[in-house]
């Protein structure tokens, strides 16, 4: 008899699959709970069962989080899927975004220890973790976020109960699933990672108002932000930016242009780091203008038009119109009567301070350049359209004193110099990865030791070998 020795492995494998998932299968779906109260109670008896794990147990949870979103099948159907459910950005740019929040979002190396010996014996400090963290993440990045945050938490000892926005909840929930299913696999408690079945504004506000929930963590606009701020809750927020990009005459001018159009253009304008306004001194604005679109910038110079933009993609010149939020340069312009090939980029329009596409962050690859003067006038502007977001700014100069200047006094959580801004979060930049940029609440840069609290351990007698 012919046996397909292969199909056989595969079929006995299938089953395998099947029953592991059957046994492990708990209350919830795979980390999908119908009410909030059901997810919170999992997730708390979750990270008390945690406690009892060692650091190695952590540091091998963590590279499953990685392993599972890096697996070819899930990162290229979370990639598309994100693309489809939220009709915002692109899918090669959302594959390098869960890449990079798999590869480069730090583990438990972050939760670096203090000791102290002497006379009066040995004292620990440790990053200990807050136990059950609430989550609420953005349409902009829904993936990324969740696999930022699963990461530094787990590490960092907790659970986690994620509030996806409801535009995104599908992809959202696929992912929690997948999590969930390859940390129970792997041994790990079920239901470090949960969430509910229906996300919703109710629900949000059920979790943040959880008696079990001992941290809020806010990744999206100014509302959700002042919320969790409200709580009276330890809370990190991560909120909005409008980085500006400063260019001065010393600048590398055809660098500075292609920096500019690939950092705006990135995942069409979504990454709250990405570039939002350029001020450029008057002397080198129309060369930079020129290179920008070689490097595929479409310029607007008809008054008219740059009006039918605002009305179009604008309430009211106050915020953006979620519909055009992440879409391409291309089909904005086919919306206002212009036909481009997708070379073209982004779109490039003389403004003055006042105009809306400069004061308002509007999430698509819409550019407005302000002339000034002279590079001091250039970072005064900067720090006042970033509205002491403290997010991110971008500088092209080769002038050292101007670059310290403008870092020392716009005082935002990424500060690029010559570069584009996605350098900021590990893109051809050197660093570690985030996608929660904790400006208003100062943890800036959040990783495991951001969702950790410093406790002490204070051994009395003398323990030192010294
Ligand atoms: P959003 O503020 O509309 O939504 C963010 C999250 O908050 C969603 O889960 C949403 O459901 C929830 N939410 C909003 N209002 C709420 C309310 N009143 N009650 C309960 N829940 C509420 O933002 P978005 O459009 O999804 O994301 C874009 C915004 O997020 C931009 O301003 C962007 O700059 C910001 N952002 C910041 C960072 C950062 O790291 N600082 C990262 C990504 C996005």
């Amino acid at each position: 008899m012919n046996v397909d020795l292969n199909l056989v492995e595969r079929l006995v494998q299938k089953v395998l699959e099947q029953v592991d998932d059957a046994e492990l299968t708990t209350a919830g779906d795979c980390g999908v709970f119908a009410t909030m109260d059901e997810a919170v109670a999992a997730a708390e008896e979750a990270q008390r069962e945690y406690l009892t794990r060692s650091m190695a147990d952590r540091a091998k949870y963590v590279q499953v989080i990685r392993d599972v979103v890096l697996k070819k099948e899930n990162l290229e159907y979370m990639s598309q899927a994100t693309v489809d459910e939220t009709g915002m950005g692109g899918y090669e740019y959302k594959v390098i975004k869960n890449t990079l929040a798999a590869t480069k979002t730090p583990g438990v190396e972050d939760l670096t220890t203090e000791a102290l010996s002497g006379d009066d014996g040995l004292t620990l400090v440790e990053y200990s973790p807050f136990g059950v963290i609430g989550a609420i993440t953005p349409t902009t990045n829904p993936t990324e976020t969740v696999i930022c945050n699963s990461i530094g938490m787990l590490a960092a000892g907790n659970a986690v109960v994620f509030s996806p926005h409801p535009r995104a909840k599908n992809v959202t929930l696929f992912l929690i699933k997948a999590i969930n299913r390859a940390l129970m696999n792997a041994g790990a408690p079920a239901n470090l990672v949960v969430t509910v079945a229906e996300p919703s504004i109710e629900n949000t506000n059920a979790m943040m108002n959880h008696p079990k929930v001992r941290m809020l963590v806010a990744t999206g606009g100014p509302g959700i932000v002042k919320t969790v701020l409200s709580s009276g809750k330890k809370a990190i927020g991560a909120g909005a930016g409008n980085p500006p990009v400063v260019v001065d005459e010393t600048a590398d001018i055809e660098k500075a242009a292609k920096d500019i159009v690939n950092g705006c253009s990135f995942d069409n304008n979504l990454p709250c780091i990405a570039e939002k306004e350029i001020i450029a001194v008057d002397s080198i604005a129309d060369y930079l203008i020129f290179n920008m679109k070689n490097a595929g910038a479409y310029e607007v110079r008809d008054k008219k038009v740059i009006d039918q933009l605002v009305e179009l993609v604008t309430k009211e010149g106050k915020h953006p119109k979620t519909e055009f939020v992440g879409k391409s340069a291309q089909y904005i312009l086919s919306q206002v009567g212009i036909q481009v090939g997708p070379e073209v980029k982004v779109i490039l329009m003389e403004a003055t301070e006042d105009h809306p596409f400069v004061q308002v962050e509007l999430m698509m690859p819409i550019l407005p350049l302000v002339r000034v003067k002279n590079v001091d006038e250039a970072i005064d502007m900067a720090i006042r359209v970033e509205h002491g977001n403290r997010h991110t700014a971008i500088m092209h100069s080769r002038n050292v004193d101007k670059l310290t200047k403008m870092a020392k006094l716009i005082q935002t959580t990424i500060f690029v110099k010559n570069g584009p801004s996605y350098a900021g979060i590990g893109v051809g930049g050197m660093g570690h990865t985030t996608f929660t940029i904790a400006g208003p609440t100062g943890e800036g840069l959040t990783s495991a030791k951001s969702f950790a609290r410093r406790r002490k351990c204070v051994l009395v007698g003398g323990f030192d070998v010294r």
